[in-house]
């Protein structure tokens, strides 16, 4: 199971970030990006959660 982020919406809330940093971080754009890996196990249920609570709803989570 994989995360995205769409980089053209995201605002830069730093949301997700908080939630599960294992999983997204900013890059040079300032911008959140996840993890090229899988989500690790024990972070899927925190990585759903930051999808769910992105205030613009960029995050994409797929197998
Ligand atoms: S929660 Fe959404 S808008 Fe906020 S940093 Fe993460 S992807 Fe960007």
């Amino acid at each position: 199971m994989k995360a995205y982020v769409d980089q053209d919406g995201c605002i830069s809330c730093g949301l997700c970030i908080d939630i599960c940093p294992e999983v997204f971080s900013y890059n040079e754009d300032s911008k959140s990006q996840a993890i090229d890996e899988d989500i690790p196990e024990d972070c899927i249920e925190r990585a759903k959660e930051a999808r769910d609570g992105c205030p613009v709803s960029v995050i994409d989570i797929k197998e």
